[in-house]
């Protein structure tokens, strides 16, 4: 049975064996990790980080637990990236602090982590090793081929690794959009070829195994925008991923089309566009871009702006213009708003809060796929699954990105297809699996988990790694206490200070006072909308007093603002 959980043979230290050691993105979405070992030699796919939920209060960055590559660090020979996005470049910089390896990935990619690691201070200690689509390279006893796939940013790759045991396929991020807008097609020929020859294990991304069908073109979105432009009494403001190149575009292209300048704004829209420019990857027509600072001042008739932060992060470009408090970009009466982008399931609460914000200004807002298609998935349905499997047709599946429903989900899939011809296995982190030229075996787990950067967590305290207890333990907690009135937003009492484990100097109560005053001019300075939408208030408090207590006491306690409603 494929979901059989047993172990089934001892390990056999004298006979070739290749190891698969997944270290993050089986189980939970983001934070994309795996490990591939044959004897002395281990290779490692994608370095992913994930948002920290809701939950995990206080914490910044959530990045897998990677001490069993550094209980092996001698054998680490690299890191390969199949594409440029956080849940699998985004731990780079944490993670080759201590683990300084080579990292392949193709050009956009490494353009983009180039930019983490500047952001890091670590550009200069990293060994960054471009790989063209289609092109191979030999790392150890391994040769990797990086095969061109559709995604919904540019310049992605499945990897094809060739070991001494077989040819491992990793799928990467994928959907197989036939008609790409910039002309990058998926190499179908590549997974047929490959598949023909014999392929050992598939590794297939299963984040859209609920939905049946096949997903659309990134082209599909043109219609719905165009029209939602042509029509726009006034400027339009379209938010969506940064990453999207694509999609960005697109919009340049249908702003284009329907007589409209294109501005930019927020940092990683703006740092992204230029990227992709400079390495040609983006057409802008000349005379096509508003500056930042004539946005304000543009005939609204006449722009479009495209503005980062689809998710409402607390500190992002469109959360603050949703509150207005951006310096270049506002959104007035008779303003089109689109959100060209997917709600990720537990952002609802922000992001409908921020539209809230876009209705009160009485915005026309545009935010679902309900009146025609705003925004379309970066990741393959069933039916592209199903044409993967049948592609590549490996002796052992293992789906990988998802949730365990989703894995399961995908196994059962492929179950069904039927052209797996040894095992369908259902892994997750920390689960390695050993295949031999008999079969495939479940080993004991390896450490495996979420470790929380920057700060620590209280409710998931039990999966956070003894470094942030340690954090913990030396840096403590502050708890700022804050009393707004709900309807006028303004304070009942000066702010309360709990801490613990936390004694900053000699006289604790200076730091507290001078807190108070922090916490109290951040409140100040806020505008009436800021103060009506708590998660604004609480991220800009914890910012500034963290930045406040750092300086004075060079100390980073964690710090949980509380805002009590009265
Ligand atoms: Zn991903
Ligand atoms: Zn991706």
């Amino acid at each position: 049975m494929w979901y059989d959980e047993s172990d089934k043979g001892a390990a056999n230290l004298s006979k070739p064996s290749l190891w698969a050691i997944p270290l993050g993105g089986l189980g939970e979405f983001g934070m994309n990790m795996m490990a591939l070992r044959s004897g002395d030699d281990i290779l490692v796919i994608d370095a992913g980080m994930m948002f920290p939920e809701s939950e995990l209060l206080g914490v910044d960055v959530v990045i897998p637990d990677t001490t069993y590559l550094k209980q092996n660090r001698a054998a680490v020979r690299a890191i390969v990236l199949t594409h440029g996005h956080e849940d699998h470049i985004g731990a780079l910089p944490y993670i080759l602090r201590d683990l300084n390896v080579p990292v392949y990935g193709t050009q956009f990619t490494l353009a983009l982590v180039r930019k983490r690691l500047e952001e890091h201070g670590l550009l200069d200690k990293v060994d960054l090793r471009e790989v063209k689509t289609g092109g191979r390279v030999t790392i150890g006893p391994f040769e990797v081929e990086f095969i061109a796939v559709t995604h919904s940013t540019i310049d992605c790759a499945a990897l094809a690794v060739r070991t001494p045991l077989g040819v491992i396929i990793h799928t990467g991020d994928y959907k197989m959009d036939p008609t790409p807008i910039d002309g990058a097609r998926f190499d179908l020929h590549a997974f047929a070829r490959y598949g023909q020859a014999g392929v050992l294990a598939l590794f297939s991304d299963s984040t859209n195994v609920e939905r049946p069908g096949y997903t659309p073109s990134e082209r599909a979105v043109w219609t719905r925008i165009e029209e939602l432009c042509r029509a726009a009494p006034r400027k339009v403001v379209i938010s969506c991923f940064a990453s999207s190149i694509q999609r960005i575009q697109q919009i340049v292209d249908i702003a284009a089309a329907v007589g409209r300048k294109i501005g930019f704004v927020g940092r990683s829209m703006v740092q992204n566009v230029e990227i992709a420019h400079t390495l040609g990857r983006m057409r802008i027509p000349d005379g096509m871009v508003i500056r930042p600072q004539d946005i304000r001042t543009f005939d609204p008739q006449k722009a479009v702006v495209l503005c980062s932060g689809s998710q409402a992060e607390p500190m992002s470009s469109l959360s603050r213009v949703a509150v207005d408090n951006h310096r270049l970009l506002s959104v007035d009466p008779e303003d089109t708003v689109i959100l060209s982008a997917r709600i990720i399931p537990g952002n609802e609460k922000a992001i409908f809060r921020m539209l809230d914000h876009m209705f009160r200004r009485r915005a026309l807002v545009y935010y679902d796929n309900s009146g025609g298609t705003l925004h379309v998935s970066g990741h393959a349905s069933q039916e592209e699954q199903k044409l993967v499997l049948n592609l590549v047709k490996p002796r052992y599946f293992i789906p990988v990105h998802g949730e365990y429903r989703q894995l399961f989900r995908h196994a059962a899939l492929a179950q069904h297809v039927g052209v797996v011809s040894g095992e369908v296995l259902l892994l997750e982190d920390g689960h390695p699996i050993e295949f031999t030229e008999d079969g495939a075996y479940r080993r004991e787990p390896v450490a495996a988990g979420r470790v929380c950067v920057d700060s620590g967590s209280l409710e998931e305290i039990e999966e956070v790694v003894i470094r942030d207890r340690q954090h913990l333990a030396e840096d403590g907690i502050v708890v700022p206490i804050i009393a707004i009135d709900k309807h006028t937003g303004r304070m009942e009492s000066r702010p309360e200070m709990v801490t613990r484990g936390f004694l900053p100097t000699e006289d604790g109560s200076e730091l507290i006072a001078s807190s108070r005053d922090v916490i109290l001019r951040t409140i100040e300075q806020s505008n009436a909308e800021e103060k009506t939408d708590w998660s604004v208030i609480k991220e800009k408090i914890r910012v500034d007093l963290k930045r406040h207590i750092k300086k004075q006491t060079s100390k980073r306690p964690l710090i949980l603002p509380v805002i009590l409603e009265l």
